[in-house]
């Protein structure tokens, strides 16, 4: 355990994956960093466990590599229903799965080569004028970080929270030991809740479900998907099922005097996007590039053109989620035409403009849906 420094030029709170990117970044710009977080390393968190091209991109501008034995390559996005199954390959590379304590050993490590001071085991009580207060003590420091997740403190001691613009599902995975059947994050589409499968390893799959209901497990959720529920039927379950809240959130502002927010604290997508981790990277990679120009103002410009995209994607699915009718006629519509599928795939990675993306999917599913 590192002793508890009395100064440090920027503090930290919260040692997951957004703020484990942030210290790494802050470090490459010559900060002092320190990271405080209550919980033990590596930490597990209830996630889908996939990292989309532009994950793996923010990742290696951030110098973090990941184990090859760890990670399990995916092409693309697969929907599926009772009835209808339609994939596409990304655009811009490869996706992996990865187990969420790997993924954190990895951060972990390259912050710790970085020269990060990590305290773990050790939460942040409060903010002061001149610092952050642990129950042992005070560091003083210039900036403070609250990447402490979704039900941030940091957000409220900062008077960063807002009620408005928020919605709220609830996730819960499970691991089994099989080998991945598809070379696609699997996303099973049903009423009020999406069963999503992302392979982690050569004899290993992560299963998610996702919806408004908490009291929803995927024990109840899996027969509603018989072949997905064949399947694992008899495969060796690996880990205890973990929840974790997914929220869509956006915050009118990311900083204040000198305390700004990165990550999952600072606003969300929901999990279905599979953008949150992205995110989280490119949050602090903004901060640490704002924060050496001494421009909060430009971090708070990069974070609001960040969330644009994901956030737009993030509500057309959700649409799909709420109604039972736009569900079943858009996955029979991207079913029997696979390439708008391709184009929604290409706009939620990045690599279509607006018009592309209106041209190639919005106008012939449109066609498509009038139809219905
Ligand atoms: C069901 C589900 C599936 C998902 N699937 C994917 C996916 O496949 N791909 C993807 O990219 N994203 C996915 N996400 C989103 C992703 O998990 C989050 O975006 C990501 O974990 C956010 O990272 P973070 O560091 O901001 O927050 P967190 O991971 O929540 O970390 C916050 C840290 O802050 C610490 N903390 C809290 N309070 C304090 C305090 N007072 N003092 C110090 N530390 C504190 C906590 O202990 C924690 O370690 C999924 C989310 C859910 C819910």
């Amino acid at each position: 355990m590192r002793d508890t420094p009395r100064h440090s030029d920027v503090f930290i709170v919260g040692g997951g994956p957004a703020g484990l990117a942030a210290a790494i970044a802050l470090r490459a710009r010559g900060f002092g960093v320190t990271v405080a977080d209550p919980a033990l390393p590596p930490i597990d968190k209830g996630c889908g466990e996939g990292l989309m091209p532009n994950a793996l991109v923010a990742l290696a501008r951030l110098g973090v590599s990941l184990p090859s034995h760890h990670v399990f390559p995916f092409r693309g996005i697969r929907f599926l229903s009772r009835e209808n199954s339609v994939d596409a390959s990304f655009p811009n590379g490869i996706g992996v799965g990865i187990r969420r304590t790997h993924l954190h050993q990895a951060l972990i490590d390259r912050a710790e080569d970085a020269g990060a001071t990590l305290l773990w085991g050790t939460q942040v009580k409060g903010l002061s004028k001149t610092g952050v207060e642990l129950g042992k003590g005070t560091v003083a420091c210039r900036w403070i970080v609250g990447a402490d997740g979704e039900n941030s403190r940091v957000r409220q001691w900062a008077g960063l929270d807002s009620p408005r613009n928020k919605s709220l599902r609830v996730g819960f995975r499970r691991h089994y030991k099989i080998k991945p059947w598809a070379d696609c994050v699997e996303i099973y589409w049903a009423s009020g809740f999406q069963v999503y499968v992302t392979p982690i390893g050569s004899e290993e799959i992560c299963v998610a479900v996702i919806s408004r209901d908490s009291h929803l497990r995927l024990d109840h959720a899996l027969p509603f998907h018989p072949e997905l529920f064949a399947r694992l039927k008899n495969a060796p379950v690996t880990s205890t099922e973990r929840g974790a809240l997914s929220a869509s959130r956006r915050l009118p502002r990311v900083y204040r005097d000198h305390v700004a927010l990165v990550g999952d604290a600072s606003g969300s997508v929901d999990a279905i996007t599979g953008e949150g981790l992205r995110l989280g990277f490119e949050h602090g990679l903004a901060l640490a590039e704002a924060l050496a120009d001494d421009n909060l103002g430009a971090y708070a410009a990069t974070h609001r053109a960040l969330m644009r995209r994901p956030a737009f994607m993030g509500a057309l699915m959700l649409s799909m989620d709420r109604s039972a009718w736009l569900r079943r006629n858009v996955l029979n519509a991207l079913s029997s035409e696979p390439r708008i599928f391709a184009a929604q795939l290409a706009m939620h990675v990045g690599e279509a403009t607006t018009g592309e993306f209106i041209r190639q999917s919005m106008f012939p599913l449109g066609r498509r849906l009038l139809a219905a």
